[in-house]
């Protein structure tokens, strides 16, 4: 069955012709999928032969809501999305004065094994496909009738482990036939796979890479993040250097605050260290509770920010959006399939 939510407009034209059809269905089939329709009955000026063909190769698949919370705090709205293979991943749209951000998953599940992180308990089941990646722009915004101007690739799943998927995605939501998000609009924060972080800076695209550091050394690091202990954080930082030089994008540090584990005055210190020189933000995060681990948030945000910018390195404090949803991540997923096991 052809997947044809992950292809380009010259893909579907190429598949169209293949079929004995002009061209030019290619861009309008193109069109109907971004616009988010769930049957080829919707796609009123194509020919109903032409859609009686798409549907014998496999037809529309979308993603159907299994769950929807929305914050009474700050409109903040939780997807929990059902995949035409019946798992489910999160999707989470946050709202903001300069627009809507939609907070997107990578994969169903994570092997990447954070300690502090519910999205990998259960381990990685598959990657997403790029048109899995982009139903959740498109039916997010479909659904709450809200426009979305910005992309984080910050949910489940890590995202340079599903490479390909992810920078084909990047390709079809800044089609202007299609969504038409610029690349200054998205981010993509990694756990720090080095290898993929030198292949994205080969790419010279202009979206925001955040590094998910959480520890400025060895020991700590590789404690929270396994992914730590095959390269360290002397090549991360080279890697980051690196892609820093081939695209002059500021790099964004994520650092969840743990109590006691990485927020001593010397965690900062090293940090401040480490840095020093780079264009940098350093972007602290309070740990959100997951109920599966003993850690706790740190009481020493505010200290820790203080100690950095006396250095002169730029740090925020994350706001929590949806903190009255389980709006974090895995948290829904999880609930979800902890229920359905019961
Ligand atoms: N795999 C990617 C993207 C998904 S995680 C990455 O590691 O960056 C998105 C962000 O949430 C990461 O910075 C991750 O470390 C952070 N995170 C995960 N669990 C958290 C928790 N309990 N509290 C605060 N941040 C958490």
């Amino acid at each position: 069955m052809p997947d044809f939510k992950s292809m380009t407009p010259e893909e579907l034209a190429a598949w169209c012709k293949d079929q004995g059809q002009p061209a030019f269905r290619g861009k309008q089939l193109f069109q109907w999928l971004h616009r988010g329709v769930t049957s080829t009955q919707e796609m009123t000026d194509l020919p109903k032969a032409f859609r009686a063909i798409l549907d014998q190769a496999g037809g529309v698949r979308f993603p159907t809501v299994a769950r929807k919370q929305v914050s009474k705090l700050d409109g903040t709205i939780k997807y929990l999305w059902r995949l035409p293979d019946g798992h489910c991943i999160e999707t989470v749209l946050m709202r903001y004065r300069h627009g809507n951000s939609v907070c997107i998953s990578s994969q169903v599940g994570c092997a990447m094994g954070c300690v502090f992180c519910a999205s990998t308990l259960g381990g990685r089941v598959r990657n997403l496909t790029a048109g899995e990646l982009l139903d959740q722009v498109i039916f997010t915004q479909k659904d709450s009738g809200l426009p979305i101007s910005n992309i984080v690739l910050m949910g489940i799943g890590e995202p340079l482990d599903n490479y390909d998927n992810v920078r084909r995605f990047l390709t079809l939501v800044n089609r202007p036939e299609g969504v038409h998000i610029g690349m200054r609009h998205i981010s993509l924060s990694t756990c720090g796979l080095v290898k993929g972080i030198d292949r994205l800076a080969e790419e010279g695209l202009q979206i925001t890479l955040s590094v998910s550091l959480h520890a400025p050394d060895d020991e700590t690091r590789s404690r929270l993040m396994p992914v730590n202990r095959a390269t360290g954080v002397e090549a991360l930082f080279a890697a980051c250097r690196r892609y820093f030089e081939k695209t002059g994008r500021r790099i964004s540090y994520e650092y969840a605050m743990i109590d006691g584990v990485n927020d001593t005055p010397r965690h900062a210190a090293l940090l401040a260290d480490r840095l020093a020189g780079t264009v940098a933000h350093v972007n602290l995060i309070p740990l959100n509770f997951v109920e599966e681990s003993s850690l706790r948030p740190s009481p020493h945000v505010a200290a820790f920010q203080r100690q950095l910018e006396q250095r002169g390195i730029t740090a925020t404090v994350r706001r929590r959006l949806g903190s009255d949803i389980d709006a974090s991540c895995g948290q829904l997923r999880r609930k979800a399939m902890q229920a359905q096991a019961r």
